[in-house]
């Protein structure tokens, strides 16, 4: 196929690539329209050409039933057949067997089914698969491979993948030296142990590409990306990979990230028949009666036929009244926003800027109509959101998703986007990268995350951990992540959730609830939780560096912001140059630290935020930080005499005295004018 790697992301598995086929070249990312029965529902090939189709599928299964290769052989294949000059991929027909259930029977020489047009019974085998791909003479063939429900056991799984690697080595000799490409599929269901087996097994074939197959199956979205980028891990850099039947745009953007090329999918064709469009400010519904006397076209970003000639109220009105127009049109339209959307991908791949396009893009992608969101209707209203425990679901009036203790209401990363807080406050403020790949500072970085929540801190710690890995393979310090939590419902609760949750798709954070630890491939990164009151393990965890303080606030968990606890961290890292970064820029918690022994600076603001803090047990911290974040100086404790709430809650009448003394006489301030 003569494939050629254009470019490879930084801080992303994404690339870029063109391969030649028997009609013409391929350029990737491509995402390939559905071509069921010859034809993609709705289109001519003139109208798919307009939306910048270049790669068609069609379906094996259904063209061997009707019209059956008969009539291939006398058009000399699909391209005169139904009138398309670009290339084709054809598909094996082992997904349509697959859905078939009680029509089948799955045995060692192929699948016997049950023909859906006259009754008919026929072997589809590793074989006459080949052999109707040839006569339908695409420019791209699949092995047969048997498909399994995501959610089946490892010795199903491991047995159904062994039968499609026998048939992968069968299909290959029926194949011969045709001039066709024939690719493999990886298999193996939801075990990474078979899916690393199976792309191992593959890879030394000499097939020309790869096709992750049995994904999108009923697994969760987490695990199929997790999946697809363990699959992608294990094939050859060097041919194509095609992650099959997915996706919706956030689908393919996420696949792309983790190094797919190719992609086919039947949702823009056929949500466009139920009236749904893909634009860049969301997914709109035509149905919706807001489009009524709309002038506007679906989307004023597009330049497809059907932005450029018609208004939503038309569109509105060919879906309302099942016009096939209606379905025509809307399909135009999606197929042209997905063409377009790999473009674009492409397009930042090439120019360097992919890991920065994909952060921007995914929320983008996520969105649901931003110019008329829908009002719940009255009857839902009663409607409680997801919940466990003492936590539920909730989705900020921007529309990003947090946790919130229900007694008392707060919710986790209130003010603004979760994951972008847990970067700014703790990821960046404490230059975790630069930690990471010094080379002078020899041995384990260790951080504690206090307060594992829904494990936005930690898993933003991860990603930093996994971006400079892919950057810096070589000069990487080991780093060692200990999460404090007692509570582990707002993590169940966010993972179960985990479309709202970004952050969490991701192998780490179910194998946190399930094993209580994680580290990944290169065993450089430990991830451990302990479970229980933070204050039993502040004697015996290994000593931080870092401390991320993310607890409830005072009044929820007022223990945690005692003297007493910020006393016992102090003496506890007595022995290593520690910092505590924390969201909270009150002056209780301040004094307190002081109190406590630590030197106390402003941190960076978050949202409404304007500061936060951060500790150092050591005098000469703040000076050597890479930020250089201001102690507090005299300026604040003349601010802090002269404040009302002066001192800790705790604090009797008795006490105060002694207490106003020792933050007078606090070293920090004796320093500064
Ligand atoms: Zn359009």
């Amino acid at each position: 196929m003569d494939f050629r790697l254009d470019c490879e992301s930084i801080g992303s598995r994404a690339r870029a690539a063109v391969f030649q086929t028997m009609h013409g070249a391929v350029e990737t990312p491509i995402f390939m329209p559905v071509g069921t029965q010859a034809t993609v529902k709705a289109q001519t090939v003139t109208s798919l050409a307009e939306t910048g189709a270049r790669l068609l599928l069609a379906n094996t299964y259904h063209l061997l039933l009707r019209p059956g290769p008969d009539v291939f052989n006398k058009f000399g294949g699909i391209h005169r057949f139904m009138n398309w000059s670009g290339p084709v991929l054809t598909d094996s027909g082992g997904f349509q067997i697959f859905s078939l259930r009680h029509a089948r029977a799955m045995e060692e020489a192929g699948a016997r089914f049950k023909s859906y047009v006259d009754g008919t019974t026929h072997l589809l085998s590793p074989e006459s698969s080949i052999e109707m791909q040839h006569a339908i003479a695409s420019d791209i063939m699949m092995v047969l491979d048997q498909c399994i429900s995501s959610k089946a056991p490892h010795d199903q799984a491991q047995a159904a993948m062994e039968l499609t690697h026998r048939w992968a080595v069968r299909a290959l000799a029926a194949h011969g030296n045709s001039p066709a490409a024939l690719f493999g599929i990886v298999q193996g269901g939801c075990h990474h142990d078979l899916r690393k087996a199976s792309a191992e097994f593959l890879r030394e074939l000499p097939f020309d590409g790869f096709a992750i197959g049995g994904l999108a199956v009923g697994e969760t979205h987490a695990e199929r990306y997790d999946l697809t980028e363990w699959a992608t891990e294990h094939l050859s850099a060097h041919l194509p990979r095609y992650l099959m039947g997915v996706g919706t745009p956030i689908d393919l953007l996420e696949a792309v990230h983790r190094g797919v090329d190719m992609f086919d999918c039947i949702i823009p064709t056929q949500l466009a028949q139920r009236g749904v469009a893909f634009t860049s400010h969301g997914r709109l519904q035509l149905r919706r009666s807001v489009h009524k006397f709309i002038e506007e076209p679906v989307d004023a970003a597009c330049d497809c036929r059907c932005c450029r000639a018609y208004s939503r109220a038309y569109l509105h009105h060919l879906i309302k009244s099942d016009e096939v127009l209606g379905w025509h049109l809307l399909g135009m339209h999606n197929l042209a926003f997905y063409n377009r959307l790999m473009q674009e991908m492409r397009g930042q791949i090439l120019a360097g800027n992919f890991a920065a396009y994909y952060r921007q893009k995914r929320g983008e992608l996520m969105r649901v109509d931003a110019d008329n969101p829908t009002r719940p209707p009255k009857k839902n209203k009663a409607v409680q959101p997801p919940r466990m425990g003492d936590y539920e679901l909730h989705r900020s009036a921007q529309g990003f998703y947090s946790i919130r203790q229900i007694s008392s209401g707060e919710i986790m990363h209130s003010v603004s986007a979760p994951s972008d807080e847990a970067d700014r406050l703790y990821i960046q403020q404490s230059a975790l990268a630069a930690r990471l790949v010094d080379p002078d500072r020899a041995g384990e970085l260790v951080i504690w995350d206090v307060g594992l929540g829904a494990a936005t801190n930690a898993m933003a710690a991860v990603h930093c951990f996994e971006l400079c890995q892919r950057e810096n393979r070589t000069k990487m310090r080991p780093l060692r992540l200990i999460s404090f939590e007692h509570d582990l419902d707002p993590l169940t609760l966010a993972s179960k959730y985990a479309g709202c949750f970004a952050h969490l798709r991701h192998r780490a954070p179910s194998a946190i609830l399930t094993h209580g630890r994680w580290q990944d491939d290169s065993e450089l990164m430990q991830w451990e939780l302990l479970k229980g009151d933070f204050r039993d393990f502040i004697d015996t965890a290994a000593l931080p560096d870092v401390i991320f303080y993310d607890p409830f606030s005072y009044k929820t968990d007022a223990a945690l912001w005692s003297a007493g606890i910020f006393a016992q961290i102090f003496s506890r890292c007595l022995a290593k140059a520690t910092e505590l970064y924390t969201y909270s820029a009150s002056t209780a918690v301040r004094v307190t630290l002081l109190d406590a022994g630590f030197f106390v600076a402003q941190g960076v603001g978050t949202g409404p935020k304007s500061e936060t803090t951060i500790a150092f047990n050591r005098a000469e911290s703040a000076s050597q930080h890479p930020l250089r974040p201001p102690l507090l100086d005299q300026k604040w404790l003349a601010r802090w005499r002269r404040s009302a709430a002066k001192f800790p809650g705790n604090i009797g009448k008795d006490k105060q005295l002694h207490f106003a003394d020792r933050i007078e006489g606090h070293r920090q301030f004796s320093h500064s004018v």
